[in-house]
């Protein structure tokens, strides 16, 4: 921070702070004198009449000449955080690599890379610390025998927690240091490494894809993105345990990223199996501090084999052999908040520093990653069968003609039978609705009007347990209006399908089933994820019933019936991704049938039943799949034939929206080699009016360029409007 008088600093530190409006690149310069600083540390500064935290850049020594010159009297650093830098120098590299790509702040992007305990932030919060005893003083004084053996203890031990300590030896204990003979002190809190059996008899006779695909990665020596595509169930992981296994006999480290928490409990169960208790995992559902704590496991190398989610791809890893990236296609592998980075970029970006292999795998691989494997860029390595033989067969019910005799529109009679079949053998069932709530729907019978979120421009959900409508945009939630705000009748519809209705109506079909719903208002309680999955995995219950999360990853072997209630919901979006979404999505949920040794079925229920996406998925022909969606995106020019590149420019105030947008007009009408679609106006969120503009084009570097050209305008001008942007953006809605 710059004030205006003279003065004499010869150390400088420049610093990046967490602030909303300055140049993306920006430091502040501190005085540094008397602090020993290395980049990476975080150090605390004043900035206006405020103490925050920040991270140094550079520190530099200035000779007495330019102290003269310097126009300013420089304010000087506070104190310093870290006795070492907090991010080595690849994570400090990678940091800045992110912000030049996904231009956002590079504090952002330093932020996103730590547990919360250590981002420089203000509001960080405290490393939980422990009491610990140790001796301090030789004994010299004559004391009890449970004194003594007490002391002997603890001198053998040589430090205890206190009250492990306390638990053995409390008077004696208490004694011991108010005679001075033993001392307290504070230790920052551990993880504790939770001591599990190995169980070495998982280990199975490798089929031959497995050998063939593990031959191939191990042959390569040094760096190379491989794309598995594995049908599922054909032992992918199995495959990453042996490579893993192998990375770990050379000393190095390995990282198994899954899509989602829900899915950890499973992989983390068949690691530590392997592997025993030396595993870490990372993933939102842990709090700070045990994210701290799991995070300086890696840094202190405890632990050589970490499973997370998204954000584990910036765990402290210093000697990374292998990077697995499980389902690679899912969608929560991409961040959607500043700064919007896709966590493949990023494992194969560590990949290269490493030189370290990136396996990437899934049995529906993303459209971008196969062309690239199409193409060579990745090694493409394939499992196209099955451990146990079968694929479950398929079934499409045409929801117009069955409606149309008189069926229900909830579950055709198809599908109830074959529930009542599987009941009736004690098999399992999963049910498959990409919808939460009762009904998303509440309109007025006599007037048509529909209830909005008075914050979104989005119809609020109607939830009868909770006796409320929900708005799924915002999370504003709010009584149902005893009579219609537009024309005062009390006559309201509920309308579609939501979790809740359905469970309700298979519960009247079948009293006796019991029915275990899984979607994000029975997931919000800790390991409630975890619990719920292990209960059905148990045979605690009959049906598991829910949202797509529920669709993936699951191995669970008494299931022999997968239900799609309504398997063409999302060909309705007006998403340029919306078949390859579709094809996943069934793809995904069939693979969950049939995995044991009994025969699985997979029923879908659509009103489009001949789109192609539900044909390739019905026979299980990712590659028809592909061949037909890659002719689509290249007649309509999206990825991966053209990079996309969004601005959303949001404010309450639609003139502000205006101004920024016609700004960026002028400077991205200019530029060549790309096309510009919009300004389009997309629907209120939150109370603010968003508007967006999307680059389209060949050079993806190039876009990046005119984009950031606009978004430095954008904070020159101190224009009112946010900024958004989103490289690859995933949902254009
Ligand atoms: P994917 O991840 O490809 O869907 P999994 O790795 O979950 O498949 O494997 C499917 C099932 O086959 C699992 O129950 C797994 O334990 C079992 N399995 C894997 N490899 C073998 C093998 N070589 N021999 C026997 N069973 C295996
Ligand atoms: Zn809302």
């Amino acid at each position: 921070m710059h004030t205006k008088k003279g003065g004499n600093c010869l150390k400088l530190a420049y610093v990046f702070v967490e602030h909303p409006i300055h140049h993306l690149d920006h430091t502040f310069t501190y005085c540094a004198d008397g602090y020993t600083l290395t980049r990476g540390m975080r150090v605390q500064v004043p900035f206006g009449s405020k103490t925050i935290v920040g991270f140094v850049e550079k520190v530099e020594d200035i000779s007495d000449e330019e102290v003269r010159r310097f126009p300013y009297t420089l304010k000087p650093i506070i104190s310093q955080i870290d006795q070492f830098p907090l991010l080595n120098e690849e994570l400090y590299e990678l940091g800045n690599w992110m912000a030049q790509r996904y231009i956002a702040p590079k504090i952002s992007c330093f932020q996103c890379m730590l547990p919360s305990k250590l981002k420089p932030s203000s509001t960080h919060g405290s490393i939980r610390m422990e009491a610990w005893v140790r001796i301090c003083k030789q004994n010299d004084t004559k004391l009890t025998a449970k004194q003594q053996s007490a002391y002997e203890d603890l001198q053998k031990e040589k430090e205890m927690l206190r009250s492990v300590f306390y638990e053995k030896w409390k008077t004696p204990g208490k004694k011991l240091i108010a005679l001075g003979l033993v001392e307290v002190f504070e230790k920052e809190k551990k993880a504790i490494l939770e001591n599990i059996e190995k169980n070495k008899e998982e280990e199975f006779i490798l089929q031959e894809d497995q050998k063939k695909v593990i031959a191939q990665v191990e042959q390569e020596k040094h760096h190379r993105v491989f794309l598995l595509h594995g049908v599922t169930g054909s032992g992918k992981t199995e495959v990453f345990l042996r490579l893993a296994s192998k990375e770990i006999e050379k000393g190095k480290q390995v990282l198994l990223l899954v899509p989602e928490i829900s899915l950890t409990p499973q992989m983390v169960k068949r690691v530590k199996q392997r592997f025993g208790a030396h595993v870490a995992i990372y993933h939102s559902g842990l709090n700070a501090q045990e994210k701290y704590e799991q995070y300086q496991l890696v840094k202190e190398h405890k632990v050589q084999i970490v499973v997370g989610t998204r954000s584990a791809v910036f765990m402290p890893f210093d000697r990374l052999g292998l990077i697995v990236m499980d389902e690679e296609h899912d969608t929560s592998y991409k961040q959607d908040s500043t700064p919007r980075y896709h966590c493949r970029d990023i494992a194969i970006n560590r990949g290269k520093y490493h030189d370290a292999k990136v396996l990437l795998a899934s049995a529906t691989p993303s459209l971008e990653s196969y062309a690239r494997a199409h193409k060579g860029v990745y090694a493409l390595l394939q499992m196209p069968h099955r451990i146990n033989g079968n694929f479950p067969s398929v079934r499409i019910v045409e929801m117009r003609k069955s409606v149309a005799k008189g069926e229900s529109y909830l579950l055709s009679d198809a599908l109830l039978d074959a529930i009542y079949d599987r009941l009736q053998k004690k098999e399992q069932v999963i049910l498959l609705l990409n919808r939460r709530g009762y009904t998303p729907i509440l309109r007025c019978i006599s007037c048509g009007y529909v209830q909005m979120c008075p914050h979104c421009d989005v119809a609020m959900s109607y939830h009868k347990e909770e006796k409320v409508l929900k708005c799924h945009t915002c999370g504003y939630s709010m009584n149902v209006p005893t009579h219609c705000p537009n024309c005062h009748e009390a006559s309201w519809r509920y309308l579609g399908l939501g979790t809740q209705k359905l469970e309700e109506f298979v519960q009247i079909k079948f009293p006796d089933a019991r029915i275990l719903r899984m979607d994000a208002d029975t997931t919000t309680r800790k390991h409630a994820h975890e619990n719920l999955l292990k209960s059905f995995d148990e045979g605690h219950a009959d049906i598991l019933l829910g949202t797509q999360m529920i669709a993936k990853g699951l191995d669970i072997e008494k299931v022999t019936l997968v239900g799609i209630v309504n398997g063409d919901a999302l060909l309705n979006r007006s998403d340029y991704r919306s078949a390859e979404m579709t094809y996943d999505l069934l793809e995904q949920a069939s693979g969950r049938s049939g995995r044991g040794e009994y025969k699985g079925e997979v029923i879908i229920q659509a009103y489009d039943p001949n789109h192609y996406a539900i044909q390739c998925a019905a026979h299980h022909d990712y590659l028809s799949f592909f061949q037909q969606e890659m002719q689509y995106r290249h007649l309509t020019g999206y990825p991966p034939y053209r990079y996309l590149v969004s601005m959303v420019f949001s404010s309450k105030n639609n003139q502000d929206i205006q101004q920024s947008a016609e700004a960026a007009m002028r400077i991205l009408s200019k530029k060549e080699n790309c096309k510009i679609l919009g300004p389009a106006q997309l629907h209120k969120i939150r109370d603010e009016e968003r508007c967006r503009i999307l680059l389209k084009g060949k050079d993806e570097q190039l876009l990046i360029h005119y984009v950031k050209d606009v978004y430095d305008k954008h904070l020159q001008t101190k224009q009112k409007a946010r900024l958004d942007i989103d490289l690859s953006p995933y949902m254009l809605d």
